[in-house]
C-alpha cells in the first residue's frame, strides 16, 4: 500500500499584530523572532476579505491578542465575514478554532468566561489560549483542527457539532513531538 498526503487550505484571520505570521513561522519552521517583515497592508482593524481568498478553504483559525480587547471584538466581524462567504461543499460552516494568543503576557484584557461565551455563541469548534512565543498549545491546537478536517473529509460530517468549548490541551494525546 502506498501512502499519500492530504492538502488542506487553512485560513488564518485576525487583526494586525495578533501573531498570525508568527504562528505560521512557528508551526512551519519552528522559529519565533522579529527577523521578518510585517505583513503588508497596514490595516489595524477588521477588513473584509474577498470571497476569492476564502475559496475552497477546509478550516479556519481566528486569532486575537489576549492583551488587546479590540482584537477580541474584531473576531466577531472576522467570523461573520467568513461564515457569510465560505462554507464546506456540503453547506456546513467551516470548522473554526479560536486562538487567544500572547498568553505569556499579562495582564489579560479578557476573562476566560468572556472568551468561552463568545466561542460558544459563534459556532467555533473550540478555543484555547496560546503563546506562539513560548510555543504553548500551538501543535496541540493545530492537531485539533486537523483531526476535525480529516473527520469531515472522511465522512462528510464531523462526529460532533461545534460546541465552542475550551479545549483542554491535557486531554489531547500528542504522540511524539511532531504533528501528523
Ligand atoms: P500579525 O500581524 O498577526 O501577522 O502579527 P505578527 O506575527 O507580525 O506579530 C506581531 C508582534 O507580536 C510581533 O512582534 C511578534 O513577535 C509578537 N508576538 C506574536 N505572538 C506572540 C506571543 O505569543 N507572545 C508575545 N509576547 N508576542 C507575540
Ligand atoms: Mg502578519
Amino acid at each position: 500500500m502506498g501512502s499519500f498526503d492530504y492538502l488542506f487550505k487553512v485560513l488564518v484571520v485576525g487583526d494586525t499584530a495578533v501573531g498570525k505570521t508568527s504562528l505560521l513561522n512557528r508551526y512551519v519552521h519552528d522559529v519565533f523572532g522579529k527577523e521578518y517583515k510585517m505583513t503588508m497592508g497596514g490595516q489595524e482593524r477588521f477588513t473584509s476579505m474577498t470571497r476569492l481568498y476564502y475559496k475552497q478553504a477546509s478550516a479556519c483559525i481566528v486569532m486575537f491578542d489576549l492583551t488587546n480587547p479590540d482584537s477580541f471584538r474584531s473576531c466577531q466581524m472576522w467570523k461573520n465575514d467568513l461564515d457569510s462567504k465560505v462554507t464546506l461543499p456540503n453547506g456546513d460552516l467551516l470548522p473554526c478554532i479560536l486562538l487567544a494568543n500572547k498568553s505569556d503576557l499579562s495582564p489579560w484584557a479578557l476573562t476566560k468566561e468572556q472568551i468561552d461565551k463568545f466561542s460558544k455563541e459563534n459556532n467555533f469548534i473550540g478555543w484555547t489560549e496560546t503563546s506562539v512565543k513560548e510555543n504553548k498549545n500551538i501543535n496541540e491546537s493545530m492537531r485539533v483542527l486537523i483531526q476535525r478536517m480529516m473527520e469531515t473529509r472522511d465522512s462528510g460530517r464531523p462526529s460532533t457539532p461545534p460546541q465552542g468549548e475550551y479545549i483542554n490541551i491535557n486531554d489531547i494525546s500528542v504522540p511524539g513531538s511532531g504533528c501528523c
